[in-house]
């Protein structure tokens, strides 16, 4: 009979990985935290969202929208899926 030890050895990568080597986040704001705040301020939102495009945009070619109500902002596209949802939630 082979009688295992119960110390399993650590294995050598997990303890040697240098945290410091990661790369750094950019200078000031970034760009998770801004996602995150514009996350915070939709989901604030009184709602339903009213979403324009940005001041100074050109409304034909903004691929952002800001909401009136809670200054969040979209992507065109995300924006178009939620007036989807919308629509649909209304018609049920
Ligand atoms: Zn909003």
């Amino acid at each position: 009979m082979v009688s295992k030890t119960s110390s399993v050895p650590e294995p050598e990568g997990l303890s040697s990985l240098n945290l410091q080597s990661l790369p750094k986040p950019a200078k000031g704001k970034g760009l998770w935290e801004r996602v995150e705040d514009n996350r915070a301020k939709l989901n604030a939102c009184v709602g339903p969202h009213d979403f324009q495009p940005l001041p100074g945009d050109d409304p034909s070619f903004s691929r952002k929208l800001s909401c009136r109500l809670c200054q969040g902002s979209l992507l065109r596209d995300e924006v178009s899926w939620y007036m989807k949802g919308l629509a649909h939630g209304r018609s049920e």
